[in-house]
């Protein structure tokens, strides 16, 4: 692991200078790691360039959960037995190790959920409802996912309250001035997305934070692409809502993190009424249990939150930093292969970007991208991407979406331009 040591005699540089990216060599023995990555389909291992959708899965993943499932199972927090200690006590270590990934300051602070939609649905129902009045604001971007917009519409209309938009440039960069406008007396929250999954931007949350944090305003991140690319550190960042999805960080689906600091949790409602959550239950009166169990009902996805810690111990192994100085350099390779060829259009060409190749062609509809990149044995995504507000921001109804992991090689962005000329051999 290449983590930054500051030693007395010599100063710490910024961890990124001292930080190497991957080897070519590495990322092959990492691949080992991945059954899925060499499902073979006409004789050929599969080129899987679809990890904005969901990730494949290492082998201490797959194996964590079957070892969990064989010789762990029982519920949590609940039984007095043997296997119930066992269970509850790897599922507060999975909380455990999701805390110093993030950086969390507080074990109590990490939130299990379903994934990142169901942790923005949560602030939306809980502080959403509780703080936010007729009038009111919530300002979102332009680049979100619909996981990030449509929770706040349907709080805005039920409070009759107003979404306010950060408009997106031609790069796919916020505009910052735009924002800084829209902040105001009135706006409640600030919910932007760490990195867009359609254009790869890298949103200067830091900055976003500071902003809102300036006028009073919290900040939740949507966090469901930065997690697999970046070292994130929430207290770093000083956001107060952090929401991702386990399936996109290489663990299980089902399986995600709300972090929130624990002033704003104390005082939000719960989510879900059930159990787990409750201290003593009367029909006259029910009172809750502290954090974080307020907001985890009923039994949790327990195999899905340690099969989650797994994944991120083996993030750790390998090094978030080595990891985002890779996909930096393979996202360049893949950007100067696919600006060479004519009738190609790179829609998102922010200065940073993490892993994501969105494009369109002169001469096919995505889906006919796609199609023939399938038949060419290469996995990507074609549609809207769940973000069709920015779709037509640039005016398309749909892009073909090549996204990277680290276990993606220069070899498998060659298999991309090659699909891509077999497009043009076919529809030009
Ligand atoms: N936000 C972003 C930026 C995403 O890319 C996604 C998944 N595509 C989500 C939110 C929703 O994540 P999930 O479906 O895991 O809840």
């Amino acid at each position: 692991m290449a983590i930054s040591t500051a030693t007395a005699d010599r100063p710490a540089q910024s961890a990124a200078e001292e930080t190497e990216a991957l080897t070519p060599s590495e990322v092959e023995r990492l691949r080992l790691d991945f059954p899925a990555l060499h499902v073979k389909r006409n004789g050929k291992s599969l080129v899987y360039l679809d990890n904005a959708a969901t990730s494949q899965k290492p082998k201490a993943v797959i194996e964590r959960l079957d070892q969990y499932y064989r010789s762990e199972n029982a519920n949590v927090h609940r039984g007095m037995h043997y296997l119930s200690e066992v269970a509850t006590a790897a599922y507060e270590d999975a909380r455990k190790k999701v805390q110093r990934f993030l950086g969390i300051p507080l074990t109590c602070e990490v939130v299990f959920t379903r994934g990142t939609t169901e942790g923005i649905n949560l602030v939306a129902q809980t502080y959403g409802r509780k703080n936010v009045g007729p009038d009111d604001e919530i300002i979102i971007s332009a680049m979100e996912h619909h996981s990030n917009i449509v929770p706040w519409q349907m709080l805005c209309d039920e409070k009759g309250a107003k979404l306010r938009v950060v408009p997106v440039d031609d790069r796919g960069e916020l505009v910052l001035d735009e924002y800084a406008r829209l902040l105001n007396g009135r706006t409640k929250l600030v919910a932007v997305t760490h990195v867009s999954n359609a254009l790869g931007t890298v949103n200067p949350v830091k900055e976003i934070i500071a902003l809102a944090h300036a006028q009073g305003v919290p900040v939740l991140l949507d966090g469901a692409q930065a997690t697999p690319h970046l070292p994130v550190n929430v207290q770093a960042l000083d956001c107060d809502f952090y929401a991702c999805s386990a399936h996109k960080m290489f663990g299980p689906t089902g399986i995600g993190v709300l972090y929130g600091k624990a002033e704003f949790l104390n005082r939000m409602p719960p989510y879900q009424g059930g159990g787990d959550m409750i201290l003593s239950v009367t029909f006259e009166k029910t009172t809750y249990s502290g954090l974080p169990y307020k907001f985890e009902a009923g039994t949790p996805d327990i195999a899905g939150a340690i099969g989650l810690g797994e994944a991120v111990d083996y993030l750790e192994a390998i090094g978030m930093r080595r990891i985002a100085k890779y996909e930096h350099e393979l996202t360049q390779y893949g950007t100067e292969l696919l600006s060479s060829i004519d009738g190609v259009r790179i829609i998102g060409t922010a200065k940073e970007k993490a892993g994501v190749l969105s494009f369109t062609m002169e001469s096919a509809h995505p889906h006919d991208i796609g199609q023939i990149f399938n038949d060419c044995g290469v996995a990507i995504r074609a549609g809207h991407h769940c973000a069709q507000p920015v779709m037509q921001r640039f005016g398309v109804p749909a892009t073909a979406r090549a996204s990277l992991a680290f276990y993606n090689t220069k070899e498998d962005l060659d298999a991309l331009a090659v699909a891509v000329h077999k497009v043009k051999e076919v529809f030009d």
